[in-house]
């Protein structure tokens, strides 16, 4: 059998597309955060992850464009090697100090973070328990890993415990999303900490999204929850608040430091380019200085997220500025999509297995630069589209 025969067999995108009904690995041709252009046509933009606007932000170019002018375009290399810059040593302090840990190490990307830092710390013997909503960038750490996986049920501690309670022997790290990166609800930090250490069990917390948006400051979920000194790892990207590409593990020193020598996902892959590394480092100032962005995010995300409710639109337990809208039939969340499309709203269709059967759901995301005026268009687009597609709950 030809190995490519199953490529040649694939005609699920092909036939999507003909049928006009395929939403993926779109070009965007122009975009100021709020808005982009798409093959002419202009769309309100809620489908991000770019919470804080900081893309466009002018400290946050003037950063990038510095660097690019100093330190040139690419590393051309591993931090390992040739590819660390007294930048991204400079940008690790900053990270450290703010999520509260003792060290943070840079890697390219948040699935590289993930996929290092896992694959590094267990190995066969060991045990990692995992959140059944995690995201995909942890399980293939754990698949990596040749640890032993055991899944939760999402944010079940019942089942968590009993997870635990059956462990034999072994390292054992727990990882979870901070905030679930498809519906916008929490971990239940506060008693998975607990558990966990009940059981001898290290915490890591994958806070991509929650970073730069809950807890004082923007300094994550765990401060949110109070108790980031009793989570042992905090991991974070800067594909989305910090507006560029690229990620970090921070930690202990001793355990940064083991990690450091031993994923190879850092080791055997080019470092952050110069104009991320001071992407990430401006964005972080900003975030510390303007702290009215997080404020105007949260703003727009209580306007939304009533404004949706009183559509009768079903969306879950989003408790942050990623808000589902849960549709359950897979056809009808490609037909709302494509009608928001038509009305000039960007969102992102999630179908399984990136969500459990039977839960497809439109992946909405607010921004801090997102204006009244633009969430009321959306507001009202998404009345005359659900009235259409029938998703707005009968008693509305
Ligand atoms: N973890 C979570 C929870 C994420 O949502 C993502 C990105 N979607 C990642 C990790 C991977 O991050 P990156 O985009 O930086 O590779």
């Amino acid at each position: 059998m030809d190995l490519f025969e199953k490529c040649y067999r694939y005609t699920d995108a092909k036939e999507a597309i003909r049928s006009g009904y395929y939403p993926y690995f779109t070009p965007i041709s122009s975009t100021d955060g709020t808005e982009v252009v798409i093959r002419g046509q202009r769309l309100i933009m809620i489908g991000s992850n770019n919470y804080l606007g900081l893309t466009t932000h002018p400290k946050v170019k003037e950063a990038a464009e510095e660097a690019l002018r100093k330190y040139g375009t690419g590393c051309t290399g591993s931090r390992f090697l040739n590819g660390t810059l007294d930048i991204h040593e400079k940008l690790e302090e900053a990270l450290a100090e703010f999520v509260g840990k003792q060290t943070a190490l840079v890697f390219s990307t948040g699935y590289q973070t993930n996929l290092g830092t896992i694959s590094s710390l267990l190995g066969r013997g060991d045990y990692v328990i995992v959140d059944k909503a995690d995201h995909a960038s942890i399980i293939d750490g754990c698949i990596l890993s040749q640890a032993e996986m055991r899944r939760y049920r999402h944010n079940d501690m019942e089942n968590l415990r009993k997870i635990l309670e059956e462990l034999k022997d072994g390292g054992k790290l727990l990882v979870v999303d901070g905030v679930f990166s498809m519906e916008g609800d929490l971990a239940n930090l506060p008693d998975i900490v607990d558990l966990a250490g009940r059981y001898g069990c290290r915490v890591m917390v994958d806070d991509a999204h929650g970073l730069g948006v809950m807890g004082p400051g923007g300094r994550g979920t765990a401060a949110h929850f109070g108790i980031s000194d009793e989570v042992d790892l905090i991991m974070g990207t800067f594909s989305k608040s910090f507006a560029s590409i690229g990620g970090f593990i921070a930690g202990e020193a001793d355990v940064i430091g083991y990690i450091k020598h031993h994923a190879r996902s850092l080791i055997f892959s080019a470092s952050m380019p110069p104009a991320s590394v001071a992407t990430v480092y401006a964005a972080l100032q900003v975030i510390q200085e303007e702290p009215e962005r997080i404020a105007h995010l949260w703003q727009i995300t209580r306007k939304m997220r009533e404004g949706y409710r009183s559509l009768g639109l079903d969306i879950g337990s989003s408790q942050t500025p990623i808000i589902p809208i849960i549709i359950g039939d897979r056809d009808r969340t490609f037909m709302m999509w494509k009608e928001l499309f038509q009305e000039g709203i960007f969102v992102n269709p999630a179908i399984p297995p990136a969500v459990p059967p039977g839960r497809a759901l439109l992946r909405t995301s607010y921004m801090a630069t997102h204006t009244e005026e633009q969430m009321d268009r959306v507001l009202e687009a998404m009345e005359r589209v659900g009235k259409r597609v029938g998703v707005l709950r009968k008693e509305v």
